[in-house]
């Protein structure tokens, strides 16, 4: 369990002063110079040897991206940070609460990685519906503007470094890294093909980075006690700390800073006032955000919360977001409720996602209901394994992997359903039913 004095974020539940004043008592801007004289090479190379992978659910190595980035800005071509705060993954609410308690660890962090890929400018895409938070945020900038944090000498660096806020519309899709882009360009959120990658060619064309907000407000932290002790937290290539949100059939629904690899069992029941009915009433957990696949309880009991276990798990950390179902859950219902979310969200760019996700939300509402066959179960799973990887952006693959996760752990929930209708009702009359194009 992490220690107090171990946490990064000493403000998430805004107990405090969340205003520069405050900032400055938990340790923010404190000798910022000394950070940014030390140049690029030292704070990429530092980042790195962190252990720190990206927060926002690939989990990239933030070091190794900002190398990527041309290592001189060619005329004409300027530098941009793009830092993603659009969080609309359900279930997640972590950097919601870094920028509206702790915005300052954010534009702190939004400097020293400006610097480390020569950007002067910075942009923070902030949900549209964050109104609040997107407040707290451009008063924060102004304040550190003010005090010569921000601006043509940073922190007297000799570095000029600037930070503004867009406020998104709305849309899942532009969480995605390329569809922000387009989104911040003025353009409907739609992602790119990759390559170019934004390293290369980025916002207006330009090289960018795009990192997610936890990643870039632990930077500061990070350099000030050393690459050493971010490593020490956690396991090799799962350090640090990391902020989960723990929501659905717990006694104490919270967001909370941990240690890396923590116990999933461990995360729900010292921070989450454990399962609703006790441990035994746990039938499955989504780790990660609504985009992985879920895992039984069997599983529950011994998966670390980090990339690796998860991913040996056949889930994912994502964004750390863990969403609890007990007995009572009607997983199939649940499942069939995200597939209506990716099918609504669907940019539409790709046939796979377009047709797909409203051909594979279709079969399970009848799975909900109990209205389908036996055989559209493997109908479904070879439809999951078609789309995934077949498209421009991740978003359809989050589509196929709750269903992938729910067949793999309770076909038989999905069967007993099945044959329960056909017992009541008779078998489906028509098969035309599997067919894409068949009535919504
Ligand atoms: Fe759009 Fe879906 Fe293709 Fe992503 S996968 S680009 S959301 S159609």
């Amino acid at each position: 369990m992490l220690r107090d004095d171990e946490r990064i974020f000493t403000n998430l539940y805004g107990l405090q002063d969340w205003k520069l004043s405050g900032a400055l008592k938990r340790g923010d801007w404190d000798d910022t110079k000394s950070i940014l004289v030390k140049g690029r090479e030292w704070i990429i190379e530092e980042i790195t040897q962190s252990g720190l992978r990206g927060r926002g659910g690939a989990g990239f190595s933030p070091g190794m991206k900002w190398s990527f980035m041309p290592k001189t800005v060619a005329p004409g071509r300027p530098h941009y940070l793009v830092i993603n705060g659009d969080e609309g993954e359900p279930g997640t609410c972590k950097d919601r609460e870094i920028i509206r308690h702790d915005p300052h660890k954010l534009i702190e962090g939004a400097l020293i990685a400006g610097l480390a890929i020569n950007a002067h400018v910075g942009y923070v895409y902030v949900r549209g519906e964050f109104h609040n938070e997107a407040n707290h945020l451009e008063h924060a900038i102004q304040e550190a503007r003010e005090r010569g944090f921000l601006g043509p000498n940073a922190c007297g660096s000799g570095w000029a470094f600037d930070l503004f806020v867009h406020r998104g519309g709305g849309a899942y899709i532009c969480g995605e890294e390329t569809a922000l882009l387009e989104s911040l360009e003025g353009r409907k959120g739609q992602p790119r093909l990759k390559p170019p990658f934004p390293a290369n060619a980025g916002l207006y064309g330009c090289p960018t980075t795009v990192n997610n907000v936890e990643t870039i407000a632990v930077v500061p932290e990070i350099l000030r006690r050393g690459a050493d002790w971010f490593a020490s937290l956690g396991r090799p290539k799962n350090t640090g700390t990391k902020i989960f949100c723990i929501s659905g059939h717990v006694n104490m629904p919270c967001t909370v800073e941990e240690e890396m690899s923590i116990p999933l069992k461990e995360l729900i029941e010292k921070h989450a006032g454990g399962v609703r009915g006790g441990w035994n009433n746990l039938k499955a957990v989504i780790p990660g955000g609504c985009s992985v696949p879920m895992i039984p309880k069997s599983l529950s009991e011994t998966v670390l919360m980090d990339f690796d276990s998860l991913r040996e798990a056949q889930s994912g950390l994502g964004t750390g977001a863990v969403i609890v179902m007990d007995k009572s859950t009607d997983l199939i219902a649940a499942i069939a409720r995200f597939s209506k979310f990716y099918k609504h969200e669907s940019c539409g760019q790709c046939s796979p996602c377009r047709e797909g996700t409203g051909w594979m939300w279709r079969i399970m509402e009848r799975f909900v209901t109990g209205e389908a066959r036996i055989e559209e179960i493997d109908l479904i799973e070879q439809i999951t394994k078609k789309i995934e990887g077949h498209t421009i952006c991740a978003l359809a693959d989050a589509a196929c992997w709750p269903i992938q996760g729910l067949i793999r752990h309770f076909r038989g929930d999905i069967e007993r359903r099945i044959i329960e209708n056909e017992l009541s009702v008779g078998p489906p009359q028509s098969d035309g039913a599997s067919h894409p194009n068949e009535a919504a």
